[in-house]
């Protein structure tokens, strides 16, 4: 188990390239992804995750995270006057696709270059036809209307897509035309952008993409490969980036285990850019051995579909009952996570620990040492810190499928050093001196058992720990820099809390 945290950090633009595929036309495109239209939206995105930088992330292990998530999905084809050329049946055959590639069911995922076997990783997810559409009514996931194109662009469509779009918050919407950008090419494959919640709000979220790359049925003409650079464009909607992105210099693409690259290095062992081995198997890339994700990108999409909210509602249960989605839903046993408001606090302050966990869990065991209170079977309890300290703070999470590993993070508690309580008496009768000292200080008038001490910094760190009795009444100052410290002196229900200044 280990506790990380989970920094999120802004994603900007990425290069428009090309890649040509030999099984195909030479000029195939992959992937027209580009931000520069939502720079500052993209910002907005970005304040919404320095929140959660903010944050401290519990969590088991993220690769252990048991949550099962289905994407409702809804394909609006604009293709020869919505007759015939894209069928269900392809439509679903993408999706089929996608699904493979993102759960690892592709044949050639144990057959990556060895070099990066060992840090492939897959999402437990389902991407489903919508079959309930906004009004309530049933769908096969798929509407036709009269061709049109240019949806890729990053502006001049937004009025004319929101009147087609279903509701961003409920349904990942993927528009399907031959001329992405309206300026008669007919060879652009898709184009997708990252998490927004500008976009969301404004029903401006989408995948945009060619008929002809769809899948392996109907009027899909691409190779085995190219079939997953939908995988691709799904990815982007989940929050990555190019692997390439930045080129062997800058900020590359936000996650760690990706290395850097130049665009199509090229694939197989032995392929090497930016002076070390090419990942040219990652989706993320422009090649033609798509067959995986890393585990920093797996957990980087995972972090999207968790706490960005325009990504979070639509895996949701309900939204799942809602989009007649809910019956590829697996439920499983919850792994537990939490986030608290602050992990560091000074004596008297509260915290708030917020259920994160995966699984769906409807049960939820706190334990808060040190806290009031010390249980809590809420999902979202309020805890209060009165005493300076380091302490624990666990959660496990259940459901009917069974229960979650311990999930624990620390939390420190400052002492206060501006209090105007500079002395407590709980019950211990006691008398500490000299106060100020320079080297010693005597604990007086204890009682004939032994009692534990505990003496903080200003900080609230423990400087020193032991038993003090009326045989052991001293505590040795003498190494400790001159200032100011707290000492705490407990039995079981009793205490005794003073400032000791030390000169
Ligand atoms: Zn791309």
């Amino acid at each position: 188990m280990k506790n990380i945290i989970l920094k999120i950090i802004l994603l900007l633009a990425t290069s428009l390239l090309a890649n040509s595929q030999q099984e195909q036309s030479a000029s195939d495109i992959k992937c027209g992804f580009n931000q520069t239209k939502y720079f500052d939206e993209v910002a907005d995105y970005s304040n919404s995750h320095n929140k959660l930088q903010n944050q401290v992330l519990s969590i088991n292990d993220s690769s252990e995270c048991s949550q099962h998530f289905v994407i409702p999905v809804v394909f609006h084809v604009f293709v020869n006057n919505g007759e015939n050329i894209v069928p269900l049946e392809q439509v679903q055959s993408g999706l089929d696709v996608l699904n493979r590639d993102m759960n690892g069911l592709n044949d050639d995922y144990d057959d990556v270059d060895p070099y990066f076997l060992n840090i492939r990783s897959k999402l437990n997810i389902t991407f489903a036809l919508a079959t309930i559409d906004p009004e309530g009514n049933p769908t096969n996931g798929i509407t036709y209307h009269p061709t049109n194109s240019g949806f890729g662009n990053h502006i001049g469509y937004d009025d004319t897509i929101r009147t087609y779009a279903w509701d961003n918050y409920k349904y990942m919407n993927v528009y399907i035309m031959l001329d992405l950008y309206g300026d008669g090419v007919t060879n652009q494959s898709g184009i997708a952008w990252y998490p927004n919640t500008y976009m969301s709000n404004n029903n401006l979220a989408r995948i945009v993409y060619n008929y002809s790359y769809l899948g392996n049925k109907g009027s899909s003409f691409a190779s085995e490969n190219f079939q997953s650079v939908f995988t691709h464009e799904a990815g982007h909607w989940l929050n990555l980036a190019h692997t390439f992105q930045g080129g062997c210099e800058g900020d590359n693409d936000m996650v760690d285990d990706t290395p850097s690259t130049l665009v199509s290095a090229g694939c197989g062992p032995n392929t090497f850019s930016c002076g070390h081995p090419a990942n040219g198997d990652n989706y993320m890339d422009y090649t033609d051995c798509y067959s995986m994700f890393t585990e920093g990108q797996v957990d980087r999409m995972l972090t999207a579909l968790t706490t960005h909210p325009a990504r979070f509602p639509l895996w949701q249960i309900e939204n799942l009952k809602a989009t007649g989605t809910f019956q590829y839903y697996k439920p499983t046993v919850p792994s537990s996570q939490f986030i608290v408001s602050e992990d560091t606090i000074t004596e008297g302050e509260s915290i708030s620990f917020t259920d994160i966990s995966c699984g769906e869990p409807n049960n939820w065991k706190w334990e808060f040492e040190g806290g009031i209170p010390a249980s809590s079977n809420e999902k979202n309890p309020n805890v209060l810190y009165e005493i300076p300290g380091i302490y624990v703070a666990s959660l496990i999470a259940s459901n009917e499928e069974g229960s979650s590993k311990t999930t624990t993070m620390e939390i420190t508690v400052k002492a206060d050093i501006n209090s105007s309580v500079s002395e407590s008496n709980e019950g211990l009768d006691l008398f500490v001196y000299p106060n100020p000292t320079s080297d010693a200080v005597q604990i007086r008038n204890l009682q004939n058992f032994n009692n534990q001490f505990k003496l903080y910094d200003n900080l609230g760190n423990i400087i020193l720990d032991g038993i003090i009795s009326r045989n052991i009444p001293n505590i040795n100052l003498e190494k400790l820099n001159s200032g100011v410290y707290f000492l705490r002196v407990f039995s079981s229900n009793q205490e005794y809390y003073t400032k000791i200044i030390k000169n």
